[in-house]
């Protein structure tokens, strides 16, 4: 009987099935204070969290690659554009949780992959230099009068491709692909860095306008970026765009449970621990996003800026990834490096 199991077991291990209780993540965010909020999760259901981390193209590639034998449950990953292309792939599975969509609004989420937390891709100015009139858009950023006065990051990047990706929704290829002319010509320099470059850029007076993600200014005010940084972020404020018309551009960070998952049940369970209030909280503590739920209060450094501005809920953030192409095509041939 004894060798009978033990020969079935094997066979099992074989099949690929596994009888351990544990989750394992591929991960693209490059945050220590996700492990912390694993071991959370682990302490409370007793299933043990695998972290694999990694750049989003060398994960996607290794999951793709490997298919069935992959152990990967879940991706977790930043922008809905990454998330909308990689289920283009068909690489997620429908979580089915009632728990999820509850907790998440319609619009920061897919079948496919969920919103964990948010952010604003927003402009940057120095108050003591520059006052931008109440109602600048993004749009508004393209106009002549700006010309020679802002910086944003290379075409390549995603959240650029995902903000593209916006307008397109909201003004059509035609428009934008004028827009993004427009833009180029207002470059104060050819693109280059990161986000936290384009604040840099404004709090040194090379350029009036940033384009940039909400959690940078306050990483840069937390010090971890170093004293210098620090002291750059104290100069600039962040504008939130569009206040007029749609709100400002949001982006995701997100996860979905991958089609081949071993451990589907435990990557829902996951997933639905993250939209609980004390990991939501731990999230935006740590990353100085915006909680995805209700009733959890952001982290004093980016709450400063207020709260109350409109966010564009009407632009699905599924979009994203269906646009991101015509988004880096148009940014290219309007000459966007
Ligand atoms: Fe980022």
């Amino acid at each position: 009987m004894r060798k009978i199991i033990v020969v079935l077991a094997i066979l099992l291990n074989f099949a690929g099935i596994s009888f351990a209780n544990e989750v394992n993540i591929f991960s693209a965010r490059h945050y220590d204070s996700d492990v912390q909020l694993y071991e959370k999760f682990t302490a409370k259901t007793g299933i043990k969290v695998n972290v694999v981390s990694g750049k989003d193209k060398a994960l996607q590639k290794r999951i793709i690659e490997e298919g069935k034998d992959c152990l990967a449950d879940l991706y977790i990953t930043a922008d809905a554009g990454r998330l909308g292309a990689f289920q283009a792939k068909g690489m997620f599975q429908k979580a089915g949780s009632s728990t999820l969509k509850k907790a998440i609004p319609s619009n920061f989420r897919s079948p496919y992959w969920y919103g964990i937390a948010k952010r604003a891709r927003v402009i940057y100015y120095d108050p003591s230099r520059t006052t931008p009139p109440s109602n600048l858009s993004y749009e508004d950023l393209a106009d002549s009068k700006y010309k020679g006065k802002v910086v944003i990051r290379k075409s390549s990047n995603v959240y650029n491709q995902s903000l593209v990706a916006s307008l397109i929704a909201n003004n059509g290829k035609k428009k934008t692909a004028e827009w993004a002319k427009g833009m180029v010509n207002n470059m104060a320099r050819k693109p280059k860095g990161n986000d936290r470059a384009q604040i840099l850029a404004v709090a040194a007076g090379e350029a009036d306008y940033a384009v940039a993600n909400t959690y940078y200014i306050a990483l840069m005010l937390s010090g971890k970026k170093g004293a210098e940084q620090q002291a750059a972020a104290k100069k600039v404020k962040p504008f939130f765009p569009n206040q007029d018309g749609r709100g400002t551009h949001m982006n995701i960070s997100g996860g979905g449970v991958l089609k081949h998952a071993p451990n589907k049940d435990n990557a829902v369970k996951l997933l639905e621990f993250l939209l609980t209030k004390e990991a939501q909280q731990h999230i935006v503590n740590n990353t100085f996003e915006y909680p995805m739920i209700e009733g959890v209060q952001p982290n004093e450094l980016i709450a400063q800026f207020g709260l109350n501005f409109k966010q564009d809920l009407k632009t699905k953030v599924s979009k994203y990834g269906k646009n991101q192409s015509s988004a880096l095509k148009i940014m290219t041939e309007a000459g966007w490096e």
